[in-house]
């Protein structure tokens, strides 16, 4: 794994270095007016992300109209995705626009639609190795292509915003794994496991999930967050993962300049659980209920 991450950083470098000089790029922090909470949310503009979701971010159709997956072939549909390392069954594919962060998006060898254990053990493995965070957009939860899943990794410091909250409960223990509730407007559980059996139990809970979620693996630990929907109203952008973990790319500068924290707060509740209420609470029993009955 040290090989795959020295490979992964100075892949980035080689091409950040060449993308940065015409980018122009923002970032702002967003805090409550409430000086006593210490939730934060993070909003970042790239001029050439802007311009890669006007270009080679259009999806591609082959002669009978079916979309080519781009994931599959990144060169063949011009997305601009550079094939940059593999694992024993996924492939990394440097995003070289994203300048403002190193990006890669981690697909699987095979297309398919559906997660299996072993992706998420290696996806937690690989953000614990490098130091990634390391999420997922699932079906109406963010993704925006489907038929074949895959994870997305940015090099942030000390992880997405949302998992650097603090905690406020335990939700749920047993000798392999702790399930603690985080201080944040949505609901985030933060699993952490002591054990390959924990490691089953989670990973095979989330591959069960039968409603809207994503998860998310930051040094070791996974976090999973129930949602309702990719859109929030009022709005024509969809919410990914990333966003819900409190790190927004907006696709325009006046998005951007728009945003404030009470509008990002309002679109996290229209497409997630709020923390606390009885649809986070059923969420929470029902993944613990799936959890004890798994065979690990
Ligand atoms: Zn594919």
């Amino acid at each position: 794994m040290p090989d795959l991450n020295t490979v992964l950083r100075e892949t980035w470098e080689q091409v950040h270095g060449q993308t940065m000089k015409d980018d122009v790029c923002k970032r702002k922090i967003l805090r409550p007016e409430d000086p006593t909470k210490r939730q934060y949310l993070t909003v970042i503009y790239s001029q050439n992300i802007e311009k890669w979701y006007l270009t080679q971010a259009i999806p591609q159709f082959d002669a009978n109209g079916k979309q080519i997956c781009f994931l599959c072939d990144p060169e063949e549909t011009g997305s601009g995705l550079i094939k940059t390392a593999k694992s024993d069954h996924m492939t990394f594919l440097l995003h070289p626009r994203c300048s403002a962060i190193c990006h890669y998006l981690i697909l699987t060898d095979e297309h398919r639609p559906n997660p299996k254990v072993k992706d998420f053990r290696f996806l937690r493995e690989f953000s614990t190795q490098c130091g990634s965070s390391v999420f997922c957009n699932m079906k109406n939860s963010g993704a925006s292509f489907e038929p074949h899943f895959h994870a997305q990794s940015i090099f942030v410091e000390n992880g997405l915003p949302a998992i650097k909250n603090e905690i406020t409960g335990i939700a749920y223990t047993n000798p392999h794994l702790t399930i603690r509730r985080l201080d944040f407007p949505i609901q985030i559980m933060e699993i952490s496991t002591i054990d390959r059996i924990g490691q089953n139990q989670v990973f095979n809970t989330i591959c069960q999930i039968d409603r809207p979620y994503n998860p998310l693996f930051y040094n070791g630990v996974t976090y999973v967050l129930p949602r309702i929907k990719s859109f929030p109203n009022n709005a024509n952008f969809k919410f990914g993962a990333a966003e819900v973990f409190g790190l927004s790319f907006c696709k325009t500068l006046e998005e951007y300049n728009a945003t404030t924290y009470d509008q990002y707060l309002d679109h996290l509740l229209d497409v997630a659980v709020e923390s606390g209420s009885s649809a986070a609470l059923d969420f929470e029993a029902w993944f613990i209920d799936q959890l004890e009955k798994v065979s690990v």
